[in-house]
């Protein structure tokens, strides 16, 4: 079991207002931040992030909930704390050095232990040689990097981070972003988690491994979500695009849609096919024994191996193929599929299509969960819109309409633009 560093229970904060009201900031935070992560909290301008940091940090208290660091009470324990903000909170009249190990003593160090961490955490942040320096004389980058080495010579469990680059300009912020990334990778600075606080959704995908996406008046988790993506992270590839895209459908779209679109994980990516092209691949295949390479197969069909490609994923995904060392090798699914007549041909395909495709899966739900068992195109589009271009989105429930209906799962009506439920459950014979 991972070992839960922090937790929040039912947190709630509301500050009061003139007139005896109170503005509800915070309502039901219930986060749990394990040892090892490095945790994003997303939200706009004003949803309560920097509020919520500070009752997590203890700096603040909440109007409701408990916060508990290892299983113990915040206030039982008071653990050392580790903060980063925006603004670089330097004492103009203390050296850099001085600046960090700012702190320390309250904790009990000598002079010495104090100075010894201070000067290592600086040379760790990238400012050794700037000990005696003084504020003034730093660049932004730098002045952040002595807030970054106070926060870890305290060596607190938790290190909060608030905005901690959005003062800088954008070549700093990114400097200092992969050089934190790359700390928190080997494991150079000595915490165990990192709660981070943005508005900015492609600086929470790149830094961090876990983003909790909050709301706005009041703020309460709409999203959680891991980002599972290898460090070093690359701004410009299709995934990190994708879950930059994804975050940002969460921040703009009404709570109670999100439930729906959290259930789209990543989306599959429906290979265009048609069921006929697929079908008579299998079936060539397995009547040559079922294994053939890839390239043999192209010739023979006289096709291009980018135009068979399609098919051969179709026959992957659907579990009637698999594509091993350059061949493609039917399954013991696919070979029954090739044997079988029209009318179990399509009870493999319908029974393999529920379980193995998401969008055939969801049409179904929905189509079951109205009432006339029919649903427009444009609402299939619309969701599909979150995940793909709009050109893309067509193809993809083109795909699944031809699906479907070799299936007779669902069928298409052209005049209304609909797909309806071919059996409507309940009045099968
Ligand atoms: P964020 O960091 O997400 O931009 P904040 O946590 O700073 O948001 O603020 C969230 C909301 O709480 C804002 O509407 C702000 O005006 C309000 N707020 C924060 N602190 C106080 C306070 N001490 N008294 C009254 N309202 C506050
Ligand atoms: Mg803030």
């Amino acid at each position: 079991m991972p070992h839960v560093v922090l937790e929040t229970r039912n947190l709630k904060k509301s500050f009061p207002m003139s007139g005896g009201k109170e503005i509800v900031v915070l309502e039901d935070i219930n986060i749990k931040v394990m040892e090892g992560e490095f945790v994003s909290i997303l939200g706009p301008s004003g949803a309560g992030k920097s509020t919520l940091l500070r009752i997590m940090a203890g700096l603040a208290m909440p109007s409701a909930g408990d916060i508990f660091y290892n299983g113990m009470p915040l206030k039982s324990v008071k653990p050392k704390i580790g903060m980063v903000f925006q603004s670089f909170a330097l004492f103009p009249w203390l050296s850099v050095v001085e600046n960090a190990e700012l702190g320390l003593k309250s904790y009990g160090l000598s002079d010495e232990e104090a100075r010894e961490r201070a000067v290592k955490m600086l040379d760790i942040v990238g400012l050794d040689g700037f000990e005696d320096a003084y504020p003034r004389e730093l660049s932004g980058g730098m002045r952040q990097r002595v807030g970054i080495a106070r926060a870890l010579a305290l060596e607190p469990e938790v290190l909060f981070m608030d905005e901690p680059f959005s003062a800088l300009d954008v070549l700093t912020a990114d400097n200092l972003r992969s050089e934190v990334i790359d700390l928190w990778i080997q494991k150079k600075m000595p915490i165990k988690s990192v709660i981070f606080v943005t508005h900015n959704i492609e600086e929470a995908v790149f830094m961090s491994g876990r983003a909790i996406v909050l709301s706005h008046n009041p703020a309460r988790v709409k999203a959680d979500m891991s980002i599972d993506i290898p460090y070093p992270r690359n701004k410009s590839t299709r995934e990190f695009q994708y879950i930059v895209d994804r975050i940002y459908t969460i921040l703009t779209k009404p709570s109670e849609e999100i439930p729906f679109l959290l259930k789209l994980e990543r989306y599959q990516f429906l290979p265009h096919a048609k069921v006929g092209a697929i079908a008579g691949l299998i079936e060539m295949v397995h009547d040559k024994g079922g294994r053939i390479d890839v390239s043999t197969l192209a010739s023979e069909l006289s096709m291009e191996v980018d135009d068979i490609f399609p098919l051969m994923e179709a026959a992957v995904f659907l579990g009637f193929g698999e594509i091993k060392e350059g061949d493609f090798i039917i399954t013991d699914k696919g070979a029954v599929f090739s044997e079988a007549d029209t009318l179990q041909k399509k009870e493999i395909f319908r029974d393999t299509a529920l379980s193995n495709i998401q969008l055939i899966k969801q049409i179904m739900q929905v189509l079951s969960s109205t009432v006339k068992h029919r649903m427009s195109e444009d609402f299939f589009i619309d969701i599909l819109e979150n995940h793909f271009t709009t050109d893309e989105a067509w193809n993809q429930l083109e795909t699944a309409i031809d699906w479907g209906r070799y299936a007779e799962l669902f069928a298409y009506d052209y005049d209304s633009g609909e797909l309806y439920l071919e059996q409507p459950a309940g009045q099968q014979q």
